[in-house]
């Protein structure tokens, strides 16, 4: 039997960790807030009470962290896992981090003999919650095959992509594709309103017509049209602007080192760097719309 520690209780990594318990398996939890213990309490999971307790009888580890840096100092960082973490353990990080971080620690880690595979998702809060995520693999085909079954817990669409770092290629290719495509759904929404014309009657429209997207049709920026949407609650994330920003610039430095001008990308960057320099990185990406309406 697999045990597992999961590290990284935020939006997405919650509801990750539930659905693991939910399959039976031996979880034992892990975040700097310890505030987000609380709902495990009645699922009487077992929480490490302290950074030194993790590696101890776990061989698989789930993390779900902001970005390429907190993975890098929680394995490679004072005091790091790496030492803790017993051989042939397998190692998978779900959070979306940049490129260079994972390389590091997937060397770091495979010197040691423990297998890591760089396994960002997609499929937001909703896709965590109904383990319906998309999940992008990278690293060793075998340590994949290996841990399928609890990347199953986790999603539907579970793709091995290739070798270390590929995941979060893929990933950050993605993620640029969904901030423009954000910003392009607030601009023509704007447009419509402009113009007098229905919302509800322009989405239904759109969900239907050349324009279909996933970012409209979960994450419309306006209130009270799609379900799932941060907007009808005051834009509280779901995906905050400050992880898009993130996932931007690993684009963007994608871009540079191969020398490609993506030059919607570097619009889409700054927008959301003007965005989040206004205080707002805490609210959903959908919130963008807040400085689009303005001249
Ligand atoms: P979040 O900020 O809600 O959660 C991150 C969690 O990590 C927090 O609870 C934080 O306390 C914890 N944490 C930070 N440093 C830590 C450390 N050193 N040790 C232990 N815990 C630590 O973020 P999220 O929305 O859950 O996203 C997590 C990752 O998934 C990010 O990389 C994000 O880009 C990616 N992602 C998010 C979404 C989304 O819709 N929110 C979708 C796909 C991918």
């Amino acid at each position: 039997m697999n045990n597992i520690s999961f590290i990284g209780l935020g939006n997405m990594g919650m509801p990750m960790a539930f659905n693991l318990i939910r399959k039976n398996y031996h979880v034992k939890i892990y975040d700097i807030n310890k505030n987000l213990y609380k709902p495990f309490k009645s699922a009487n999971v077992q929480a490490a009470k302290n950074f030194d307790e993790l590696g101890k009888n776990s061989n698989v580890f789930i993390t779900m962290l902001p970005d390429g840096k907190a993975l890098y100092n929680l394995v490679l960082g004072k005091n790091g896992m790496i030492r803790r973490i017993k051989e042939n353990s397998v190692f998978i990080d779900c959070s979306s981090s940049d490129y260079e971080s994972t390389i590091k620690v997937s060397q770091a880690l495979k010197k040691k003999n423990i297998r890591f595979l760089d396994a960002p998702v997609s499929g937001g809060v909703s896709g965590a919650k109904n383990a319906t995520l998309t999940i992008m693999v990278g690293g060793n085909k075998s340590a994949f095959n290996k841990s399928k079954k609890i990347l199953k817990c986790l999603g539907n669409n579970i793709i091995h992509i290739g070798n270390s770092g590929s995941g979060q290629i893929v990933k950050a290719c993605n993620n640029m594709m969904l901030g423009i495509n954000m910003i392009g759904v607030c601009e023509a929404f704007l447009l419509a309103k402009k113009f007098g014309i229905d919302l509800k009657k322009f989405y239904k429209i759109c969900a239907t017509s050349t324009s279909a997207s996933w970012a409209m049709q979960n994450h419309l920026p306006i209130q009270g049209i799609v379900k799932s949407s941060a907007a009808n609650n005051k834009f509280k994330p779901g995906y905050a602007a400050k992880l898009i920003l993130k996932d931007l610039k690993i684009s963007q430095e994608m871009s540079k080192s191969v020398k490609l001008n993506t030059r919607m990308g570097k619009k889409a960057l700054e927008l959301y760097k003007k965005f989040c320099s206004q205080d707002q990185n805490n609210l959903d990406y959908a919130a963008i719309i807040k400085i689009l309406i303005k001249k």
